[in-house]
């Protein structure tokens, strides 16, 4: 008996009768035009799917918009027509909410491990944006457990093993009970056919037994409540196929063991009721120890309130007594759907149903730190996870990450190796930059290469904690090993200058004397201390070498040093101190002259603040220690790009930016910042901040600046 619209339309006006139902009409046309001549594996026309869906979702007093995003729910993916149509035709909430589906449909459960089950179901969640999304999903994949016969074997084991890992779970945590009991009972009928087969058929070879019993006990209970004045009502059932399994899996017992097969159910007027109700339902039959639950004092996270007890019922039968009012009971069989719905006509969220929300999430959290549930009211959509994002491995694993995480943090989450030889990214097969921020669904793929190394710019780039932490971890150790060359290189520079080398002073009594009066532990601090600029190199050479060897040579270097010849000589002739631009917090490069690669530099070691560059012939530097200078050269195969500031005096007019900018652009030198600045009679000024990679790169920006027609000069700095 399948489906019509007017079923649809029917249903919808029992619950809710001044519905507008024009746009589940419009929908079901589109439907029917995009699934013509499809047909179901089992042969029915495709546009039976849909109508069922919707008609799941309508038996669940749905609002018409879910109504009609049913009907539409695979016409995106299934016919030509297009998401921009769709929202001519039927507005752009309908249409938001049929995208949503047509993408969580698209994404491809393939882990096994439970954790990754896990962050699959949140990725879902978190992609769905709106809940109406994932109920129209749960809906089409109940439909689909229903229908599975047309699949192959295979294929419906497969759909039935996401359905139990990923679906069931899910209805679970929205408290839809009854989807989720459904989806596990047709889950096991596809993957232990014979377990399923066996419960059904001592479900029902026992019926009559059953249900003699049931009716016993529902009378005897009912004649209880009539007795104590209060007005309720009593059921019983047996439970449902799923639940008997596990039961037998987890106790290893035949269906014929297995106790508390059945459960009744009180509904009574309030809460008080139900536990009067619990004390009397003990008095008659006795409870067993360590079963009884109270979910109305502490509901659990998906929102379900009902005490519980098991009690030995009339002939020695375990049987499970649940207790609640009405309004639990409402909770219990809707879950989440009961708290969306039109009320009063409207779709709104109350701040109820925002707690709600909140404890749904922390359901699916499974921890109790939720965050500040006003934050949900911003908005009507239902957003979970908005500030986490999931990702897939290239095998298929889901990964979380907090939003704004990019590809270098999947890399170091991957491995701290692949993190720190990272040299780009693949995202669902196309390159993206390392800074691309990573969207829920995203597959990712990391491109590695030996050489390469974590770099400073890097910490600017990664998002989370462990990454940011390694990548300043080996910058840390690299800025150690870096201080140990430069510390060495500065201390042989100054003991060049009198004629000896490290070996030769490391071997002298002094030395050892020297490190043991200052408390220095080993040479490698020694060295560290250099580099920082805690200790003087001159200080440390006349305080490793013998005494006679300082003053001779000392002043005789310190007389040819007063003629300035020499001192060029001298200057060169000292082995200087590479300067490779990454030396990170050791190396600074002095403003006053911003210095390049290319040029003539000069260091000047700070207290504890590592060396500083200078132009050799800055005047600044004229008036610094000549103590703590020390010989410095660039590392010209290094790649390091340094920013520089240009003046550029020109006419004041329009377009001027733009031609500046042109110049750099066909450079391919980056601008950092530009600010232009006019006055009256002085014309314009433009403040340029490029990246260069050396002088002769800056050189050329600037000529071919000056040949600008409006500009006049161009000088480095800023003034
Ligand atoms: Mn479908």
């Amino acid at each position: 008996m399948s489906t019509s619209i007017s079923d649809i339309v029917e249903r919808i006006a029992t619950y809710s009768p001044d519905a507008d139902v024009s746009a589940v009409m419009q929908a079901y046309l589109i439907a029917a035009n995009a699934h013509q001549g499809q047909y179901r594996n089992s042969g029915e026309p495709y546009l039976s799917h849909p109508l069922e869906v919707a008609r799941i979702l309508a038996d669940m007093r749905m609002d018409v918009d879910t109504i009609a995003t049913a009907l539409l729910h695979d016409a995106l993916e299934d016919s030509p027509i297009t998401k921009a149509e769709m929202t001519a035709q039927v507005g752009p909430v309908i249409a938001e909410l049929v995208d949503g589906v047509t993408k969580i449909g698209k994404l491809k459960f393939r882990s096994k491990e439970e954790l990754h089950a896990e962050n699959f179901r949140k990725m879902m969640m978190a992609m769905s944006r709106d809940l109406r999304v994932i109920l129209v999903k749960l809906a089409d994949r109940l439909h689909n457990m229903r229908t599975l016969d047309g699949h192959k074997q295979e294929k419906q084991e497969k759909i039935a093993r996401e359905t139990l890992e990923v679906y069931a779970p899910i209805a679970n945590r929205l408290g839809l009970i009854s989807i989720k009991a459904e989806l596990e009972d047709l889950c096991l009928s596809v993957l232990d056919p014979e377990a399923h087969a066996a419960i059904v058929t001592f479900l029902e070879s026992t019926s009559e037994d059953r249900n003699a019993y049931i009716a016993r006990v529902v009378k005897e209970l009912a004649a209880d409540l009539a007795s104590r004045g209060i007005m309720g009502t009593v059921s019983g059932r047996a439970k449902a196929t799923y639940s008997i399994y596990s039961k037998m899996r987890s106790n290893g017992l035949d269906a014929n063991a297995v106790q508390d097969l059945l459960a009744f159910r009180l509904i009574v007027p309030d809460e008080v009721a139900c536990y009067t109700m619990l004390g009397f339902v003990h008095s008659k039959y006795p409870p067993v120890p360590g079963r009884i639950k109270d979910y109305i004092a502490r509901p659990k996270t998906n929102g379900y309130r009902s005490l519980h007890t098991t009690v030995v019922g009339p002939e020695n039968k375990r049987v499970e007594i649940q207790i609640r009012t009405a309004e639990m009971h409402r909770i219990a069989e809707e879950g989440i759907a009961a708290h969306w719905r039109y009320k009063e006509g409207h779709l709104a969220l109350a701040p109820s149903d925002v707690v709600e929300i909140a404890r749904i999430r922390e359901a699916f959290e499974g921890a109790h730190d939720s965050g500040d549930a006003s934050d949900f009211m911003e908005s009507v959509k239902v957003s979970f996870y908005a500030d986490e994002v999931f990702v897939f491995t290239p095998t298929g694993e889901v990964k979380k990450f907090p939003l704004g995480a990019t590809p270098l943090d999947f890399a170091y989450a991957v491995h701290s190796d692949v993190g720190a030889h990272c040299t780009g990214a693949k995202v669902n097969g196309k390159m993206v930059p390392l800074d691309y921020r990573m969207q829920s669904g995203d597959a990712l793929e990391i491109l590695t290469h030996p050489s390469q190394r974590p770099r400073r710019d890097w910490l600017e780039i990664a998002h989370t904690a462990r990454a940011i932490q390694k990548i300043r971890r080996f910058l840390h150790q690299e800025e150690e090993q870096s201080a140990l060359r430069m510390g060495k290189e500065i201390l042989e520079a100054e003991l060049q200058r009198v004629g000896w080398t490290w070996d030769k002073a490391s071997a002298t009594d002094e030395y050892d004397a020297y490190l043991k009066r200052r408390g220095i532990k080993n040479v490698e601090s020694l060295f560290g201390e250099l580099a920082h600029g805690h200790q003087s190199p001159g200080d440390v050479a006349r305080g490793i070498l013998p005494e006679a060897v300082w003053y001779s040579k000392n002043e005789e270097s310190r007389r040819n040093r007063i003629t300035g010849l020499l001192q060029r000589f001298v200057r060169k002739s000292r082995s200087p101190v590479l300067i490779t631009g990454e030396d990170g917090l050791l190396v600074s490069y002095a403003g006053c002259c911003n210095p390049l690669p290319g040029e003539d530099v000069v260091g000047f070691i700070t207290r504890g603040r590592g060396i500083t560059v200078h132009r050799a012939d800055c005047e600044q530097l004229l008036k610094l220690e000549e103590d703590r200078r020390v010989p410095v050269e660039w590392d010209l195969t290094s790649s390091t790009r340094h920013s520089h500031s240009l003046t550029i005096s020109c006419e004041d007019r329009p377009g001027i930016l733009a031609a500046i900018t042109k110049v750099c652009e066909v450079q391919k030198v980056n601008i950092e910042r530009a600010e232009a600045r006019s006055g009256p009679g002085t014309g314009g000024t433009v403040i340029l901040q490029v990246a260069v990679k050396d002088l002769s790169e800056l050189t050329k920006v600037i000529r071919n600046l000056e040949k600008i027609p409006e500009v006049t000069h161009v000088s480095r700095g800023t003034r």
